[in-house]
């Protein structure tokens, strides 16, 4: 593990860093639990998930609960989850405020529609839809500067590639400190995305650790003690439990376990 910070970090510098990190990061942060239903339901679909996710989810206290669905289901699910502990999110949103950019959906257009929450920078957006660093920063800052709260995804394709994590977190570093707090990152290994294979236990917390020792470099102490890292990649009504039990895994982004909402209410529970 001590190679993998080095090639994750680059320099040998950060041990320290993760080291005071594992003295901070025994706060206590809160748990965000985020459904990402990707490309699925229609919005007379979406309205009976919605139900079903609630009648599931419903008196559980403790973690934050939301659900990121199509734009399209966007209204259909903002009624149902209306006054109760679920949050409502989108899969992506545009970087400009307005203007010609057809097909688009800005951070006001979310807002005003209930979102709170957003995801950016997905690997299967990298993958399909040529996101990179840049627009995946871009975004970012569009969503926070509506009032948003960003959902960062970063994660690495092969485990020897896994520099490429420390450059992404380092993609976020003009986002200023005080809009730092309306920040999530997703450690999502791409390997684990949907493939039913999860990161273990201790891969998982030792990678959100150095994502938090990443971010402590640039904010501080503080900024990093209170930053949500979430897990992502095949978490399930089965290893959630122990994944969530991580010092540094402060909830998940669930993809295929998100659309069965028994299995989603079980995830929910383990983060309580
Ligand atoms: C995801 O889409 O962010 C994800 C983690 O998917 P899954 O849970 O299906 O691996």
């Amino acid at each position: 593990s001590e190679h993998l910070r080095k090639v994750l970090c680059g320099r040998a510098a950060p041990y320290i860093i993760v080291e005071e990190e594992e003295k901070m990061s025994t706060k206590k942060r809160r748990k965000v639990i985020a459904g990402n239903w990707k490309m699925n339901m229609t919005p007379t679909e979406a309205k009976e998930l919605a139900k079903g996710v609630y009648e599931q989810v419903k008196g559980k206290k403790g973690c934050d609960v939301v659900v990121c669905v199509p734009f399209v289901d966007i209204p259909a699910v903002a009624q149902i989850v209306k006054g109760t502990i679920i949050k409502l999110g989108a899969q992506n949103v545009h970087f400009e405020e307005k203007g010609a950019y057809t097909g688009e959906i800005s951070a006001n257009m979310l807002k005003d529609c209930g979102v709170q929450y957003v995801i950016v920078g997905h690997s299967e957006r990298r993958e399909y839809f040529g996101e990179t660093d840049e627009t995946v920063n871009k975004r970012a800052k569009a969503a926070l500067n509506a009032g948003l709260t960003a959902i960062i995804c970063v994660g690495e394709k092969l485990w020897e590639r896994e520099c490429g994590i420390t450059a992404e977190v380092v993609s976020l570093y003009d986002i200023p400190e005080e809009q730092m707090q309306n920040v999530i990152i997703a450690y999502e290994p791409v390997w684990a995305i949907g493939t039913g294979k999860t990161a273990t236990n201790e891969q998982a917390d030792e990678v959100c650790g150095i994502i938090r020792s990443v971010v402590s470099e640039k904010y501080g102490k503080q900024v990093a003690k209170q930053l949500i890292v979430q897990y992502g990649g095949s978490m399930n009504a089965k290893n959630a439990e122990g994944l969530l039990a991580m010092e540094n895994i402060d909830g998940g982004l669930i993809g295929g376990a998100s659309l069965k909402p028994a299995d989603f209410g079980v995830i929910v529970s383990a983060a309580q």
